[in-house]
């Protein structure tokens, strides 16, 4: 049999050549497809076989040192692409960071205080940290929405848990935490510090720090992320609460995980990072060149750096383009887009912010970025009025 044509939404048929002119370019979502031909062309050396009888017991009880060595291959990882300090840190594994983030704020937050820990974000900011946050409703936390709210108030003694994204999904900057005292811990979420996405231009050494396969080598569906932690007490307290909500990670993930690694780090990464950067910051080029011939939309700002993996500055390559509509009648950016252009993005006020923003995923796979830069193009030549 051959390959099952997986068409995008805007073909059909058997072979997916039929096109549908009315169709949406899809530019939500952050499935990380964009890494899919990279794997294509590592076929074999990245596949699996894993046989019935093996490795059936809980991760307790399996004598096999796999967990240990995939922690060491992750170390040394983070030592070839210099994106964070481990040295003298604990790592724990989660079902995608997702998990950790969790953990996290379980960790971090204060056991039977009269005053439950603040977990804060600065707007524009990823919305599963609030969502998640309150469905997981304690007596220990409770998410108290932007950063900015509490910039003063730092010091009135209660807890203050700080979610600052390095990259910012969705804008692309380099972050850092804005509250400070004693009483103010962060949780770094790393899920784009790698060099596909940002200048690496130094390792990350925050006390708590979150990584995620997902965007790294694409494989978000296998569900596996890590956290480097410094205190130990804060690292028992995320292993206690992991070994009680699902008791640990699935053996299969890890093996995968561990395969997965192996094969990037066969060349130093440099093949995968290399082919990562260039695609990222392609598209990224392409669709700079397209906006910046408008005079109604733009894009975030993001200064290129000294990147310490690839030793020089390269090219700007964010995994989001934060589009905003400059038009004053232009409120809803998302149904300016939607009805003139037939592009689905994801509107601003997911994210907390103004709906004069949207956010275009540049990730998934070639073609549906092909078609977002197709429809922008159509709009954007058909502006009226001088340029
Ligand atoms: N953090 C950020 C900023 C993200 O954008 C995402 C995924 N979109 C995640 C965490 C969660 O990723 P995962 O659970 O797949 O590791």
């Amino acid at each position: 049999e051959g390959p099952v044509c997986e068409c995008n939404t805007c073909y059909g048929g058997p072979d997916c050549s039929h096109f549908f002119p009315d169709c949406f370019a899809d530019a939500d979502g952050g499935d990380p497809l964009f890494l899919e031909p990279f794997w294509m062309q590592h076929a074999a050396s990245s596949a699996l076989l894993v046989a019935g009888w093996h490795r059936m017991s809980y991760s307790y009880s399996d004598q096999s040192s796999m967990s240990e060595e995939l922690e060491r291959h992750i170390r040394k990882l983070h030592a070839i692409v210099g994106n964070a300090a481990t040295d003298g840190r604990y790592i724990v594994f989660g079902a995608g960071s997702t998990q950790l983030l969790n953990a996290a704020v379980r960790a971090l937050s204060p056991e039977n205080s009269s005053s439950p820990a603040r977990v804060v974000a600065s707007i524009p900011f990823y919305p599963v940290y609030e969502l998640q946050t309150d469905i997981f409703r304690s007596v220990d936390f409770n998410f108290q929405g932007d950063t900015s709210l509490w910039k003063n108030n730092s010091d009135t003694g209660t807890e203050i848990i700080e979610f600052v994204t390095t990259p910012n999904n969705p804008d692309g900057q380099l972050n850092k935490g804005v509250l400070h005292g004693p009483n103010v811990k962060a949780i770094h979420d790393h899920a784009y510090y790698w060099p596909h996405f940002t200048a690496i231009p130094a390792p990350a050494h925050g006390d708590l720090m979150i990584f995620t396969l997902s965007k790294f080598t694409g494989h978000a569906g296998s569900r596996f992320g890590w956290a480097i932690i410094k205190d130990e007490v804060i690292y028992q307290r995320m292993l206690t609460f992991l070994q009680l909500n699902t008791m640990g990670v699935s053996r299969d993930t890890q093996l995968r995980t561990l395969k997965l690694l192996k094969v990037v780090l066969a060349g130093g990464g440099r093949d995968l990072f290399e082919f990562g950067h260039e695609t990222m910051r392609k598209r990224w080029e392409k669709l700079n060149k397209v906006i910046s011939m408008s005079k109604r939309f733009s894009l975030q700002k993001i200064a290129p750096k000294y990147c310490i993996y690839f030793q020089k500055i390269r090219g700007v390559s964010p995994a989001y383009g934060w589009l905003k509509c400059e038009k004053e009648e232009d409120k809803n950016c998302f149904a300016v887009l939607q009805t003139a252009a037939n592009i689905t993005g994801r509107q601003g006020s997911v994210f907390y912010a103004e709906d004069r923003y949207v956010r275009l995923s540049l990730i998934r796979r070639q073609d549906d970025f092909d078609l977002l830069l197709q429809k922008l193009n159509e709009l954007i030549t058909g502006e009226e009025g001088p340029k």
